[in-house]
């Protein structure tokens, strides 16, 4: 993998302090992945996974739980005796784009629910690639981690690269979301 990786930053946030670093994925597209990480890290840091979701980390979107779920990831790491990290991934709508995901939000309008929307336009339910994270992990010499998530295909798509227990994210549902929730749960197996 050609891959770029950036200085390290401190980035004070309203959670608290953390440090920043990024991570240029260079295929036949450049993808500028984030890494926000406490400054002490123990043996077996809380990580979490958190995919570009513009319109749910940015606008509040209330159609999925992404805004919720990092906030909820940020406080997380910072209360974690052994520190964590955020591994921002740029593969936003599961990894369709922006413009395919608003057609997709389109699609859903009309009744169809996440994974019928994203079949309808010719993409599989699920996309998103977690090569990087592995590269990330060896950069950090992390062999062991706790990771945050109710997504059983996440825990598989990183095994091989780490030593993975998990955390369950507890975020609340509300009646945008409630659909969408039970797409998770009942299509894509979460743990909910
Ligand atoms: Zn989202």
């Amino acid at each position: 993998m050609d891959l770029k990786i950036s200085e390290r930053a401190k980035l004070p946030t309203k959670y608290g302090d953390f440090l920043i670093q990024s991570f240029q994925e260079n295929r036949e597209y450049t993808k500028d992945h984030l890494v926000v990480f406490s400054q002490k890290l123990g043996n077996v840091p809380l990580v979490r996974l958190h995919s570009e979701c513009l319109t749910g980390d940015v606008f509040g979107s209330l159609k999925c739980d992404c805004g919720t779920e990092l906030e909820y990831a940020m406080k997380e790491i910072v209360k974690s005796k052994d520190g964590g990290m955020l591994i921002y991934l740029r593969q936003e709508g599961r990894g369709i784009g922006l413009f395919n995901k608003v057609n997709a939000y389109a699609l859903q309008d009309k009744g169809r629910d996440t994974i019928e929307a994203n079949l309808e336009l010719g993409f599989p339910s699920d996309l998103r690639d977690y090569e990087i994270v592995g590269e990330i992990f060896r950069y950090f010499g992390i062999g062991e981690i706790n990771l945050l998530t109710n997504n059983p295909l996440k825990i598989e798509s990183i095994q091989k690269y780490v030593k993975v227990s998990r955390t369950s994210i507890i975020v609340g549902c509300n009646k945008h979301n409630k659909d969408y929730l039970q797409v998770k749960k009942d299509k894509m197996g979460h743990l909910l």
